[in-house]
């Protein structure tokens, strides 16, 4: 009876507190939106000697249309609510699968003529990373890399020991062969014959490398740095490393620091260009030191590493980044760089050249 009693509320009591209960969930449906941290993506694929006009109008479409695909799938994860390692994961793994890039199919020849992949991926929040190098079995070395992040004590596994746990972690293994394409074949036959020769190469009149010529160096590493609706960063990078690499060489693509780096506190970084270099100035890292160190923006703490520090030690490359408030930011001191972003207004944008 008491219960009733207290229960019956006049019509004007009910609508008073219906008032009050929508105000509070407008209030709260508000206050979450405004909790969402904004998101943004950039995304590259490979530094180097790009040159315009050795590049014909379809291949620079078909790169523009392969780089808005990625950048948009791992868009599409964020604005879902998705985590930032999810978005660039979905974008590195489209890259690695297409053989415009050398990531994945696709990727270089090393001097034996075989494929030698190295990826690697950090969080932002917890600084945990994950990195595997050369390994020849693995479709998506970027997965693989992600599995040693989530699965493994260790930060970074190489060689039959990172298929060994690949295995245990349920990949399949794939053939070799199914990474190799006749472009990168007939470019990596080209430098061995070079090497064997004293004399000059003859202009080459094979239509396939013709196609290609504009990217001489071969680049086209991969890499991804997403901030989702939590603000946490990720990075990751994805490469086949360098044509006709020998003695199970190794570069800055896998190595956390040199060509992947993440810090909610300041940026996540993703490298490319001449890994040797890459490693020596720990490009990655430098560039989120610099931003938390000297109080500086994520541009000024990329040029000051890509523009002066690696242009001093004569190393040619580039490298993307996502800062801790969503900005955006490239620099590359080649001639041009594979890139794409989107940044916290929504604003896409798609390059390849310096003057694009
Ligand atoms: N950084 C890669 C490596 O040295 C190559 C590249 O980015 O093109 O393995």
């Amino acid at each position: 009876m008491l219960i009733t009693k207290y229960l019956s509320f006049s019509s004007l009591q009910l609508a008073l507190l219906t008032l009050i209960f929508c105000v509070a969930l407008a209030t709260s449906v508000n206050a979450s939106a405004a909790d969402k941290h904004p998101v943004a993506i950039a995304i590259h694929g490979g530094a180097g000697t790009i040159r315009r006009e050795l590049m014909s109008p379809e291949i620079e479409a078909e790169y523009r249309a392969i780089l808005s695909k990625a950048i948009l799938s791992g868009h599409k994860v964020l604005t879902a609510g998705g985590s930032s390692r999810d978005a660039i994961i979905a974008t590195i793994t489209l890259m690695e699968d297409s053989p415009l890039f050398n990531a994945g199919h696709g990727a270089v020849f090393n001097h034996e003529g075989n494929i030698e992949l190295d990826a690697s991926i950090m969080e932002g929040r917890t600084l945990n990373a994950g990195a595997v190098a050369a390994i020849t079995q693995i479709k998506s070395p970027i997965k693989l890399a992600n599995a040693v992040l989530d699965h493994s004590p260790h930060v970074m596994l190489v060689g039959a020991g990172a298929e060994i746990f690949a295995q245990q972690q349920g990949f399949k293994l794939v053939a070799n062969d199914s990474f190799k394409t006749e472009r990168r074949r007939l470019q990596f036959e080209r430098i061995i014959n070079q090497e064997q020769s004293t004399a000059e190469l003859p202009e080459t009149s094979n239509p396939l490398l013709l196609k290609y010529q504009f990217d001489e160096k071969k680049l086209g590493t991969v890499g991804a740095v997403a901030i989702d609706q939590n603000g946490d960063i990720a990075a990751g990078t994805s490469t086949g490393g360098m044509t006709n690499k020998r003695f199970g060489r190794v570069g800055d693509a896998p190595i956390i620091g040199a060509g992947t780096y993440a810090d909610n506190e300041s940026c996540g970084i993703s490298a490319t260009g001449h890994g040797e270099y890459f490693i020596r100035a720990a490009v990655a890292h430098d560039i989120c030191a610099r931003m938390a160190y000297k109080g500086i923006s994520l541009q000024q703490a990329q040029d000051e590493v890509v523009q002066g520090k690696l242009v001093k030690m004569e190393a040619s490359g580039g490298v993307i980044g996502v800062d801790k408030d969503a900005n955006v930011a490239f620099s590359f001191n080649s001639l041009g760089m594979y890139r794409a972003s989107i940044n916290q207004h929504g604003d896409l944008l798609v390059q390849i050249f310096k003057q694009d």
